[in-house]
């Protein structure tokens, strides 16, 4: 079995994760979620990325497989974040950003389990990490092996969660992606690729488009900055 469903929302990690996928595996679909979020524009600049990945890369375009697009507005009517609604972000007294969608992770990756049963694709492919994130409990690698233990019985059909940034911090997310497809995959993840959660796209960075102060920006700028310290970039 050597097929991935990715998890692709447009952003650098998941962008980083497709080409990882798509570095590792014969056959790769994604699959994006529109839940309503402020930072829609990011499922835009996902179809572009797209384009620009399979005309960068031959050998990808072979590989790379349909992409699947799930309506999941259902999210921005049971919660209420500042990912959904028009408020600003803020830290709880427990250290959560209001950022978090309660169970985001976890549905998704049942949703794509269950478009993955479908197609008959293996392995689920997401960009979560533990490493230098902002606390959401459904990015925890026990939660990730405790679902992917759960989906395989529940749908019996053995899958297996692939977290290829789980244990790397931001800069060294740069480099595997410069070590997946050299400088041009760096540079087309800095022009195409969107992660700021207010939808900026006005703003150019030195590490891309972004409002530059809202956590997602911050993470984003500071491991760009490390991994050029680091001699990157
Ligand atoms: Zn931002």
């Amino acid at each position: 079995m050597t097929e991935a469903l990715v998890l692709f929302s447009g952003g650098q990690d998941s962008t980083t994760c497709l080409a990882w996928a798509l570095d590792r595996f014969e056959h790769v679909e994604t699959i994006g979620f529109d839940y309503g979020q402020r930072h829609r524009v990011e499922l835009a600049c996902g179809a572009r990325v797209r384009e620009r990945l399979a005309q960068a890369y031959p050998i990808w375009a072979q590989r790379l497989g349909e992409h699947h697009n799930l309506d999941l507005s259902i999210l921005g009517h049971i919660s209420e974040t500042a990912l959904t609604r028009d408020a600003t972000i803020a830290f709880s007294a427990g250290g959560l950003p209001n950022t978090f969608v309660p169970g985001r992770n976890l549905l998704f990756l049942t949703l794509a389990a269950a478009v993955a049963y479908r197609r008959g694709l293996k392995h689920l492919v997401g960009g979560m990490c533990e490493t230098d994130y902002s606390g959401y409990p459904d990015c925890r690698d026990d939660t990730l092996k405790a679902l992917q233990v759960a989906l395989s019985l529940g749908m019996d059909r053995r899958f297996v969660v692939e977290t290829p940034l789980m244990w790397i911090d931001k800069a060294r997310t740069w480099m595997l992606a410069r070590d997946l497809g050299g400088d041009g995959l760096v540079d087309l993840i800095r022009e195409e690729t969107h992660s700021c959660y207010l939808g900026d796209r006005g703003t150019r960075h030195e590490w891309g488009y972004g409002c530059g102060e809202c956590p997602a920006c911050a993470l984003r700028a500071g491991g760009w900055e490390r991994y050029r310290l680091g001699g990157g970039g």
